[in-house]
């Protein structure tokens, strides 16, 4: 199918050409003509199937034409985080340039008075996170019943940040007669039940089971101790071709002290995550997606959905805590048919182990467990002799993974029930007792 056969006008299919797209992505070709027909639309699909351009292309198609009044927008797009929305109204700048709509961008972290100034020219499109459009909504400078279409993105992780209450009071005041579009990842039963009460007779659109990682990622998991987990994401960074990367943490402060770690290590590494400016946020995202940072170091709402084409490689440096993160943040690799690489540092002795028991139920199948011994061997340091083994080496896979290889703990240390001393706590899995030098600057 061609973008030709989905209906939508030729200045539309002239923006597309203009971004080099071809071809309608599977979900465009499900989703573009029941949006023109103005039906409902329910959602199960992944950022990087090219969903945005799925909603905003019949969007230009259907607002074309009409004009919106001042603080009354036409339509409203709900995303979660502030990346999110400025990605999506990039996204509408690009597909909607031949067309004169108009687009106001309401986000937290931004001034009040420029977004309301944009609002009073009336917005065609409006692209919010919940907050801030709530905020504007009670300081009476945005009015919602004029909105048509409603598109609420990234619902799963909406309810993940709490955003549940808010979405419900927004189309609380959105009028009842309109259309509605929810994309979601994955469908937890909140937003089942959302989605029966907000969508009418929808059409589904079902773009990959529920959370299954790209087939264009290879995946790895190393188990380490915890305060080796540093050591070994530098040894990774240097054994790897890492083009660019996102590593991930769970905490703000790790994100900090791992920025400076690696900072004072000679690295081009930038931080983001929530609690930065936006303007920061921004030019930091920017800055990557230039080529300009080689290393961005971020949280899970700060990286979600984020789209730069090309990343290289995703290191968890912290197991995600819930399963659906993990396959949200190895899709940042391997998007548009290239190779991804992921490798997932996990900690002994803490809940790793019950996190990736989860992760590898959801995905439904088990990540390769590697270690740094093979590659370290050939790369680095040369060896007196021969570097003895913490454990078998597996170069992916497991040859018998009934026995101790999913307990990290057992294989990798010979009597876990005994009191761990400093010196056991201290081996770095892989290297047996030969530790290289350059691990010993802690
Ligand atoms: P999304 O899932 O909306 O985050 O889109 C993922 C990426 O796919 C973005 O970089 C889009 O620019 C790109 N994209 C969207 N539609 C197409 C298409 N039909 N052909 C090629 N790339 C596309």
């Amino acid at each position: 199918m061609n973008f030709e056969d989905l209906g939508l006008n030729p200045e539309i299919l002239k923006a597309i050409a203009e971004c080099g797209y071809t071809t309608p992505t599977p979900i465009q070709e499900k989703a573009i003509p029941p949006i023109l027909m103005t039906r409902d639309v329910l959602g199960l699909a992944q950022t990087g199937t090219g969903k945005t351009a799925s909603f905003i292309l019949p969007m230009i198609e259907i607002l074309y034409g009409g004009r919106a009044k001042a603080r009354m927008p036409r339509s409203l797009i709900l995303e979660p985080t502030r990346e999110l929305a400025s990605q999506v109204a990039d996204n509408f700048d690009q597909y909607g340039k031949y067309h004169k709509l108009n687009k106001a961008l309401l986000v937290g972290g931004e001034s009040v008075s420029d977004q309301t100034k944009i609002l009073d020219r009336g917005a065609d499109v409006l692209i919010a996170t919940p907050g801030r459009l709530l905020d504007l909504f009670d300081r009476g400078a945005v009015l919602l019943n004029d909105i048509k279409i409603l598109v609420i993105d990234e619902a799963d992780r909406m309810l993940d940040m709490g955003f549940i209450p808010d979405i419900e009071k927004i189309i609380s005041r959105v009028p009842p007669m309109r259309q509605t579009l929810l994309f979601s990842a994955t469908m937890p039963k909140e937003i089942k039940g959302l989605a029966d009460k907000l969508l009418s007779n929808p059409k589904e659109i079902t773009m990959a089971p529920a959370a299954s990682p790209s087939e264009t990622v290879r995946q790895s998991l190393i188990w380490t101790a915890g305060n080796r987990k540093r050591e070994v994401l530098d040894t990774l960074i240097r054994q790897e071709k890492v083009k660019n990367a996102f590593i991930f943490c769970n905490r703000k402060r790790d994100i900090d002290g791992l920025f400076r770690w690696l900072k004072q290590k000679g690295y081009n590494v930038a931080a983001l995550h929530g609690d930065m400016v936006q303007s920061k946020r921004y030019e930091t995202l920017e800055s990557f997606k230039a080529d300009d940072i080689r290393l961005l170091i971020c949280s899970d709402v700060a990286a979600r959905g984020i789209d730069v084409a090309g990343v290289s490689h995703v290191f968890n440096y912290d197991v995600p805590m819930h399963a659906d993160d993990y396959v949200h943040r190895i899709g940042r690799t391997g998007r548009a048919g290239l190779q991804g690489r992921s490798w997932t540092i996990a900690a002994r002795g803490v809940d790793d182990e019950k996190f990736i028991k989860a992760i590898e139920r959801l995905i439904h199948k088990e990540i390769p467990v590697e270690t740094l011994e093979t590659n370290y061997r050939e790369q680095s340091v040369p060896q007196k002799e021969p570097v003895k083994k913490a454990f078998p080496v597996e170069k992916s896979g497991r040859k018998n993974p009934e026995k101790s290889e999913r307990n990290p703990e057992k294989r990798a240390m010979p009597a876990p029930e005994k009191k761990r001393d400093k010196v056991n706590d201290d081996k770095v899995v892989g290297f047996g007792d030969d530790v290289p030098g350059f691990f010993s600057h802690r």
